[in-house]
């Protein structure tokens, strides 16, 4: 294959990274650009498997086992099932002695005597076909009623060749059986797993950054109010007098951006202690 393969596997880190670079890049569906050059690629994605020096498809699929990404079948094409290689010669072969050196041609019936017989058996003379069988020239009085496949070499008559593949990368030969007829896919973006994921990294990121500052964190992350209400926020962090609260607008969930707004008004007139940054 000339796609770049990396036998590691691709860590949650490297995940974590590619989701971001999906969020920034706005990819909502990451399509395959199938080819014998190139093998199977996926442009939008490429920039990031490139730098990462990663297998694209290794990077795909785990993102969808982690729920990221939805798959779907976009083509299904014939791999070399010894290198994986779209790059072949396609040949068809004789079903008895496995010549290559066969021909297609027409069966055709001679009306005014019967004779059926294929095409090849009628001799051409002045661009008349004339009968094996009654030696006169058929004219418009035939009929096709079909095509079968004439072997040069042996003279065995079939129907359906045999198809043989030869791979031009590592030489195997095979035929439709033994070929590996494989499905790829395209790949849907599910914008709110990414977005409640990017949520997740963004808060630990937060959290780190609290902690590395000296400051302790409140478990649960919940203030009471003036009022002896409760507030619940994303993250609660302390650092001797300072309190820091944090609520985080999660667009995944029902909560629309006026009443996230709202709530959070109402919750900062009530917590008089504390920074409240959303
Ligand atoms: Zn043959
Ligand atoms: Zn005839
Ligand atoms: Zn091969």
């Amino acid at each position: 294959m000339t796609t770049p393969l990396s036998a590691a596997t691709v860590s949650d880190k490297t995940i974590e990274e590619f989701i971001l670079f999906i969020l920034q890049n706005r990819i909502d569906i990451i399509e395959p650009a199938v080819s014998p050059a190139t093998g199977i690629l996926y442009p939008k994605i490429q920039p990031f498997a490139s730098k990462y020096k990663l297998n694209p498809l290794k990077l795909l699929e785990k993102a969808e086992k982690m729920g990221f990404l939805e798959k779907e079948v976009f083509d299904k094409v014939i791999f070399c099932p010894k290198c994986g290689s779209l790059r072949y010669i396609a040949r068809l072969h004789c079903t008895r002695c496995g010549s290559k050196n066969i021909k297609s041609s027409r069966i055709i019936v001679h009306e005014l005597c019967g004779y059926a017989g294929v095409e090849l058996e009628f001799k051409k003379e002045d661009d008349q076909l004339i009968c094996p069988n009654c030696g006169q020239p058929i004219g418009e009085n035939y009929q096709i009623i079909g095509e079968l496949f004439t072997c040069l070499d042996c003279s065995h008559r079939f129907p359906v060749p045999d198809v043989k593949f030869e791979c031009m990368d590592c030489g195997n030969v095979f035929n439709s059986q033994e070929s590996r007829y494989m499905p790829v896919y395209k790949y849907k973006v599910l914008p709110e797993k990414v977005e409640l994921f990017v949520k997740k990294v963004a808060l630990r990121n937060i959290k780190d950054i609290l902690l590395r500052s000296g400051y302790r964190l409140l478990e649960p992350p919940i203030i009471a109010g003036v009022s002896g209400i409760n507030h619940q926020f994303d993250i609660v962090g302390l650092k001797n007098d300072n309190k820091v609260a944090i609520s985080y607008y999660d667009p995944s969930t029902d909560e629309n951006i006026q009443s996230h707004i709202l709530n959070l008004l109402g919750k900062s007139t009530d917590v008089k202690d504390a920074v409240i940054i959303d």
